[in-house]
């Protein structure tokens, strides 16, 4: 049984991320071997990545850098020295026996993300970034002997990762998931990631508890794991909060324990404790050096950060008056985003092209299992959008030229030429073709004339339809308006 609102809002619910992301480099953390993803397993490895005894590891520039570039948009303070860290654990995808990390001093801390909350925005703080290497991966299905035995694929072993801690500031699921959707975004924008969740480029541990309103101090928190999508991360929080708050309604108390989350049931359940009863015994990498980073070297990954989504979206709002809402979806991508300011300045539509971009264009790609980056050529995409803006073609039919410009690739005018598209532009025609229309609808006619101007967007809709859309739109009202007064 869901609790009862006026129970629930008694309660405040607070929540904390770690966020796992995979770096996007040609090749492994501390080893040369390569990072590609989907290859048959075991071939991307070595002796340094399988943990072969007296084997060294060098740590990968690329990696620091991208790490470096992804702590600074999140506004955290880099280290000037930060260090490598065993922490053991036994785990069969662990062939060392630890995993490289680090602890007491991480690359990057006290930093935030802001995301949109209740109407304005908020900001997350983010605890810490740093670096470390991936396990190896489990296989648990797909042999023929899966019922008896499991199978161990050490390609992903020694993959760098950065792992990004929030303050426990997040304030509901909806908070939760735009926190991870912005996260997501920023990483896409720095291309440090590809952040895809399916092939575990993204992972989320969400940390939650929930407290009466006004307490000062936390409730005893749970680790929820397993969340391997952003609605499932929103769900499963929803789902153990509101379990905590039951158990609290019913004079129980919340064991602070990690749970899984169980997409097809749709519930958490509990790991018994010893089985996450961890004790890392992490000490300093004795095989690293303390990595040092001076100010020439972060002023010098400074320059490269590209426009990041919030200035994109501030500067969207300026440059094109778009509104509010528009700016914000079109940043989400920095695809889309770069695709819009193309087609805004060869059409000097603005508004128009955030307008079809988001709807229409959006929906065909999806609708046809495409991609953005499938999308028309800009030139082309703007060429339908001055001819729209001109009123040269109607709504209707930009709709049916853009879903064929999709489907082939195709600028407007030829799709036009192509398929006798082309515009109604003859007064007469058009005249004709209204007169029919006048005749047949009486009663309208009548309203009209009475003063129920607004009917005439009715009769205007009837000869669209007549026309397959192809009439001159503004031609029509014109005709119409005359035709509508006439005896
Ligand atoms: P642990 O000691 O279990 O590792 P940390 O204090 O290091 O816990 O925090 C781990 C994560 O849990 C962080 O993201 C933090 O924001 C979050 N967190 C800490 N305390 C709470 C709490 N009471 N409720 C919700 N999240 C919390
Ligand atoms: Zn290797
Ligand atoms: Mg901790």
């Amino acid at each position: 049984m869901p609790l009862a609102t006026e129970v629930r809002t008694q309660y405040e619910i607070v929540i904390g991320l770690e966020v796992h992301v995979q770096l996007l480099t040609e090749s492994k953390v501390f080893c040369g071997c390569s990072t590609r993803f989907g290859d048959p397993p075991n071939t991307h490895t070595c002796p340094v990545c399988l943990g072969l005894p007296g084997a060294l590891p060098a740590l990968n520039r690329e990696a620091v850098t991208m790490a470096m570039k992804a702590a600074m948009a999140l506004n955290c303070s880099l280290n000037s020295s930060s260090r490598f860290a065993r922490k053991n654990y036994f785990y069969p995808d662990l062939p060392k026996g630890y995993q490289i990390s680090q602890f007491d001093q991480p690359l990057a801390e006290n930093g935030w993300l802001e995301i949109a909350a209740g109407g304005g925005r908020k900001r997350i703080g983010v605890t810490r970034v740093h670096l470390e290497e991936d396990a190896g991966k489990s296989l648990h299905e797909g042999f023929p002997d899966s019922d008896r035995n499991s199978y161990i694929d050490l390609n992903r072993s020694g993959v760098p990762l950065i792992e990004i801690v929030t303050e426990p500031d997040l304030r509901s699921p909806e908070e939760a998931h735009e926190f991870l959707t912005q996260l997501k975004t920023l990483m896409l924008y720095l291309e440090v990631s590809d952040c895809n969740m399916e092939e575990g480029s993204l992972r989320c541990d969400a940390n939650a508890s929930v407290r009466r309103a006004g307490a000062t101090c936390f409730g005893t928190k749970t680790e929820v794991k397993n969340l391997n999508s952003f609605r499932f991360l929103q769900r499963a929080l929803a789902y153990e909060t509101e379990r905590q708050m039951k158990l609290l309604e019913s004079g129980g108390e919340v064991t602070q324990e990690t749970r899984l989350w169980d997409s097809r049931e749709q519930r958490t359940y509990g790991m018994r404790s010893k089985e996450f009863a961890h004790d890392y015994r992490y000490f300093p990498e004795p095989d690293l050096l303390p990595l040092a980073i001076g100010e020439s070297w972060k002023e010098e990954i400074r320059r490269m950060l590209p426009e990041l989504p919030q200035a994109r979206e501030e500067r969207f709002l300026r440059q094109y008056a778009l509104p509010k809402q528009d700016a914000q979806l079109l940043v989400l991508s920095r695809d889309v985003a770069g695709y819009f300011e193309e087609v805004a300045k060869l059409s000097g539509e603005p508004k128009l092209s955030a307008n079809w971009i988001l709807n229409d264009l959006t929906f065909l790609l999806q609708e046809s299992g495409r991609t953005f980056t499938e999308s028309p050529a800009p030139a082309g995409m703007a060429e339908l959008i001055s001819l729209m803006a001109r009123k040269t073609i109607s709504g209707k039919m930009a709709k049916e030229i853009l879903e064929e410009m999709v489907r082939t690739g195709r600028r407007p005018g030829e799709v036009m030429a192509e398929n006798g598209l082309a515009q109604i532009d003859d007064p007469e025609k058009i005249r004709a073709v209204a007169g029919e229309i006048i005749r047949a609808h009486p009663k309208q006619v009548e309203q009209y004339r009475s003063g129920k101007t607004a009917t005439l967007g009715w009769f205007v809709g009837q000869l669209m339809k007549a026309t397959r859309g192809q009439a001159n739109p503004q031609l029509v009202q014109d005709v119409l308006k005359e035709e509508l007064i006439r005896r």
